[in-house]
């Protein structure tokens, strides 16, 4: 089979597009798509001081190598790496040595902000906790939350302006069907290649690079370009509802190809439309931390309450 593109020897098939590519064709593909949804949807300006959140993970270890040559182009710009350890046993070791190597090599500034020394319990501290509530919220909940706040408030700290994370086409239209099967349109809104658009001095715009890519994709582009990542997995186990969302999703795929890209469609559209014709609600801010919130407490200062960390 040759490529459709080159007429060299084709290593790789797409299967919503019918095309077979070679591994160069691959690469100059997956990296149009990315500037593209850097472009279209104004993720970045010259003058962005840019944190990946690099968990040493393939996803955010793609996007570090990608914004890192974007970087090297745009002389005014400026990028590090924070990377969170959460305090998970040996996955975290792990997955942090990665990380740290891949900073290393690449020459960007690397920064390590610990759940343990933050909030004063480990995210396998919390989980022990977390039995004896009462109706204790899945891991990836707490997990979520906490590193969210600390990336937030560490970035800030920094004088960062965009945080990048490796969130990729997959997780974007998994959270998307929750969303909708939750009925909490929202939270669609909130959603985007931006996330969180409100304007506000505490909170840094959040950017997604890989949202328009496939995670089968990022994997095979990690492979072609070499990049090293930590393949092990969180030792936790993904929210149920999720993995039930993921597992209907690729098999929707499987049998009619390109229903992925087509869900990022819908799902954008759906976006625009709740953006212009709902106004947002009411929004105040945090008692405790101050940070905006639609209630008394943000989420990260009432999972702190919930576990005496307050
Ligand atoms: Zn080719
Ligand atoms: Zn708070």
């Amino acid at each position: 089979m040759k490529c459709a593109r080159c007429n060299k020897r084709a290593e790789i098939e797409l299967k919503y597009s019918g095309e077979f590519l070679c591994g160069n064709c691959f690469i100059r593909l997956f990296e149009k798509r990315v500037r593209r949804n850097i472009r279209s949807n104004r993720l970045l300006k010259p003058t962005d001081k840019t944190a990946v959140a690099l968990s040493g993970g393939k996803d955010s270890t793609v996007v570090l190598h990608i914004l890192n040559d974007l970087h090297k182009r745009a002389p005014r710009s400026e990028l590090i790496a924070i990377s969170i350890d959460q305090g998970m046993g040996k996955f975290q070791e792990k997955s942090l040595n990665a990380a740290k190597a891949i900073c290393k090599k690449l020459g960007v500034k690397q920064y390590v902000y610990s759940f343990g020394e933050e909030f004063g319990l480990t995210m396998d501290e919390i989980v022990e906790r977390s039995k004896r509530l009462k109706n204790p919220a899945p891991a990836c909940s707490y997990c979520g939350v906490l590193r969210r706040k600390l990336l937030n408030d560490k970035a800030r700290e920094l004088g960062i302006t965009k945080i990048a994370t490796g969130h990729n086409l997959d997780d974007e239209i998994q959270s998307s069907l929750m969303n909708f099967i939750r009925g909490d349109l929202d939270r669609i809104a909130r959603m985007g290649a931006i996330a969180g658009v409100i304007k506000n001095e505490k909170f840094i715009p959040r950017i997604k690079p890989l949202r328009e890519c496939p995670e089968e994709e990022v994997r095979v582009y990690a492979g072609l370009k070499r990049i090293e990542f930590e393949t092990s997995r969180c030792p936790y186990s993904e929210d149920a509802f999720r993995r039930t969302i993921r597992e209907v999703i690729d098999r929707i795929e499987e049998r009619h190809p390109g229903s992925k890209f087509q869900i990022l469609k819908s799902t954008d559209r759906l976006i625009s439309i709740l953006r212009s014709e709902t106004r947002p609600g009411e929004i105040g801010r945090c008692r405790i931390c101050g940070d905006l919130t639609s209630g008394d407490l943000c989420k990260a200062c009432q999972i702190k309450r919930e576990f005496g960390l307050d």
